[in-house]
């Protein structure tokens, strides 16, 4: 395999004090072995895998999925759960630009419609995944943040046809939402959910429908002369179709098509033990909101149901054990600046995962050009929760030769261009990074 972050990054080290973890039991699905053939084979067992896995099934073809680890092991059984709008990074002025007004909107109208594409799912599969969270909060974490709220709000309503509530800075403590914070805005789309729970909660609707997922079944090769040749280490596949849903988690040559065309980038959580009513009342902070601010080091954070506290935030540009133990001083140390009145309660879980970004800060969801059979859906910009479970739902259909049912942009469908740099294209991310290190952002 050829990836672009250090082996560790890859490994068991990032993930290993992931609060999720001991959330939920995650079956031993069986390793791929021997010759298998299939209609359809999904690589990866994230949401964007599962979700096209079910719909495949559900559709009465014959799906297998090949996860290199466990069900949910990359991003999605490691994520902050925030189930909400997002997936792109380009502003309104680049979509505009460069695909056009309608097209935007669409775009807007799809986030929108990926929320609804996870509810659907949750409430159909009956899966339970500790939801809470009337919406998504956004906190200003600077004046000029607060000031910008009217109009975001005037924006949000037009994007997306729901009215946000605002909440000056005076009045947060009263939401119990008491912290560095100049005003607050509530986009009424979204909920925060168990991301684990969620997944497994996939994979067992899945396998219910007749899909089959093999863990522990790394893809190591993949030949394609009309139907596609996938090597594990012990099963040799043959499938007529392929999906490649392994976002963050992919490798250059896994299809060589992938090279250079996403950004691996860190995202970072950490988890506090639960915190007593005397704790929450000595902060001010009680809210279940999920909430997040804008600064470019962005932080999320959230009081789940259990009264632990989320805290995560983007950012980390290299990965060995002494980055993770920096980080989680870093991260820690944010946490405090943030929640004064929690300085002394501990943070047992840490862990940090991949996501992945596109040149055009777009995802994408579509047929692999030149390799006809072949799909794939990638880089969500950190915001996979709603879009990777609607791009597999996208992906699904495309790959049986139907027009998806869920909402499918043009913006989606825009295949992603190559990053400069090559293997050392993780270096892009170095000037925007020491550069708001600098600013304090
Ligand atoms: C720390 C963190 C916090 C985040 N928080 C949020 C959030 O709160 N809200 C939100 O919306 N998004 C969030 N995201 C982003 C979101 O988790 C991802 O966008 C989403 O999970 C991507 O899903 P996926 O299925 O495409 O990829 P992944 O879940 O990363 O799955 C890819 C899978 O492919 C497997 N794989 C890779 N190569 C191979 C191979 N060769 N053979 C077999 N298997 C292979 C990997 O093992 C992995 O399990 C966060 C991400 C991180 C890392």
């Amino acid at each position: 395999m050829r990836r672009i972050f250090p082996a560790h990054a890859y490994g068991p080290g990032p993930r290993a004090a992931c609060f999720w973890a001991g959330t939920a039991d995650i079956p031993d699905y069986p390793a791929a072995e021997g010759e298998i053939a299939c209609d359809v084979a999904v690589i990866g067992a994230g949401f964007t895998g599962l979700s096209a896995a079910l719909r495949l099934a559900e559709a009465g073809e014959d799906v297998r999925v090949f996860e290199a680890n466990a069900v949910g092991w990359g991003a999605s059984g490691r994520n902050g759960g925030f189930c909400c709008l997002g997936g792109a990074k380009a502003s309104d002025a680049m979509l505009r630009r460069f695909h056009g007004e309608d097209a935007r909107r669409d775009w807007r109208r799809t986030e929108m419609a990926a929320v609804e594409t996870v509810r659907a799912l949750i409430d159909r599969h009956g899966i339970i995944a500790d939801t809470h969270s009337e919406g998504e909060t956004a906190m200003a974490h600077t004046p000029r943040a607060a000031a910008g709220f009217t109009a975001r709000a005037a924006q949000i309503e037009a994007d997306y046809g729901v009215t946000p509530t605002l909440i000056p800075g005076a009045e947060l403590a009263r939401e119990g939402m008491r912290g560095p914070f100049f005003a607050a805005l509530t986009t009424p789309i979204g909920f925060a959910l168990n991301p684990l729970k969620y997944a497994l909660g996939l994979a067992r609707a899945a396998t219910g429908a007749g899909a089959r997922i093999h863990a522990h079944s790394p893809v190591t090769a993949i030949r394609s002369d009309g139907r596609f040749h996938l090597t594990t280490p012990d099963a040799r596949i043959t499938a007529r179709r392929l999906i490649v849903a392994t976002n963050g988690y992919s490798s250059d040559d896994l299809p060589g098509w992938l090279r250079g065309r996403y950004l691996p980038t860190q995202s970072n959580v950490i988890v506090t033990r639960p915190l007593t009513e005397e704790e929450l009342a000595a902060q001010g902070w009680t809210t279940h909101q999920m909430c997040y601010d804008d600064r470019f080091f962005l932080h999320y954070f959230r009081l789940m149901p259990d009264r632990r506290m989320l805290f995560g935030m983007r950012g980390g540009l290299f990965s060995s054990p002494r980055h993770d133990e920096r980080m989680h001083r870093t991260i820690r140390r944010h946490f405090d600046a943030m929640f004064p009145a929690w300085r002394h309660v501990e943070t047992p879980h840490g862990w940090n995962g991949l996501l992945s970004l596109a040149p055009d800060l777009t995802p994408f969801a579509g047929p692999i050009p030149e390799m006809p059979g072949a799909f794939a859906a990638l880089s969500y910009h950190g915001n996979g929760v709603a879009m990777a479970s609607h791009a597999g739902a996208i992906l699904a259909d495309l790959a049986t030769g139907r027009t998806p049912r869920a909402r499918y942009p043009e913006i989606m469908q825009t295949p992603p261009r190559r990053w400069p740099l090559g293997r050392l294209r993780r270096a892009m991310m170095w000037p925007p990074y020491a550069w708001a290190t600098l600013r304090g952002d």
